[in-house]
């Protein structure tokens, strides 16, 4: 995980976050997964990443390390966070821009909780643009409203490998540790029903605008609140064909996995 541990008058503009020296590639697929607090972004970012071999890169993660680390940016971000609110568009898209000119990101990448305003929607566009990058294709996971707030206040997370579970859906073999890498799990601190409550409200009112601008471009629309085995079934549906057609240079590998 990268930390960007820089002062607020480190920031670069666009350009500047731009690595000119990165071969940026034809046929890069970004990939944009969409969806409410609770509806299984990071589950489903980690299979993807997985299947496609492209970054996954969850906004929301990178600030929890910048506070973690103690940064300027970190400490900006700290209390916004545990109320539930957004952090400004300026720190996130200066952060974003950053994280996606850097190398592994040349052959196409995916974001988990970016965009969250129309904002920070229009300046991925002059990224993307800048970066000789395609339009990204919208995954939308869509979710009833009522079912959010259990399915959050009964998350668990590794901090090491960042696994997600679901004391209720898909607890731990060993109850509180991590499947993967023995480590304890922990409830993040805004996963707390009060907090939870607020997300949600930011959400419809904030992020869920996002949806119209994206309505009318490579937007698909998939139902959240099945089975996460089923969720990949129809993101890989939707993609394979986008990837044959393409061609896209970040998927040459992409083998469909037999047990999602
Ligand atoms: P997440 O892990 O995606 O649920 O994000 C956790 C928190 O980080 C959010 O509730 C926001 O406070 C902040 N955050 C993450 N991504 C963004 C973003 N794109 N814009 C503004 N704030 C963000």
């Amino acid at each position: 995980m990268i930390v960007f541990s820089w002062g607020f008058a480190d920031f670069g503009s666009v350009e500047s976050a731009s690595l000119s020296g990165v071969n940026r590639s034809e046929g890069g697929l970004v990939l944009l997964l969409f969806g409410p607090p609770g509806s299984g972004k990071g589950t489903q970012s980690g299979k993807i990443s997985q299947w496609l071999g492209i970054p996954a890169i969850s906004t929301g993660d990178m600030l929890r390390e910048e506070i973690k680390a103690g940064s300027a940016l970190g400490n900006a971000a700290k209390a916004i966070m545990s109320g539930g609110g957004l952090v400004s568009d300026d720190l996130v898209n200066r952060m974003l821009a950053q994280r996606v000119s850097a190398p592994d990101c040349a052959h196409g990448f995916l974001l988990d909780g970016y965009p969250r305003t129309v904002e920070q929607a229009e300046y991925l566009d002059r990224v993307l643009n800048e970066q000789h990058l395609e339009s990204p294709i919208v995954l939308h996971l869509d979710v009833p409203m009522d079912a959010l707030v259990g399915r959050l206040t009964s998350r668990r997370q590794c901090p090491q490998c960042k696994r997600i579970y679901n004391l209720l859906h898909q607890p731990p073999k060993t109850p509180g540790i991590c499947d993967d890498d023995g480590a304890p799990l922990i409830t993040r601190k805004d996963d707390s029903e009060e907090v939870v409550g607020e997300r949600i409200r930011t959400y419809d009112e904030v992020t869920r605008p996002v949806l119209a601008y994206y309505q009318d471009r490579k937007y698909h629309q998939i139902r959240g609140d099945r089975s996460p085995g089923y969720i990949f079934e129809a993101i890989t549906g939707i993609l394979e064909p986008v990837i044959a057609k393409n061609g896209s240079s970040c998927c040459s590998k992409a083998v469909r996995p037999d047990n999602p």
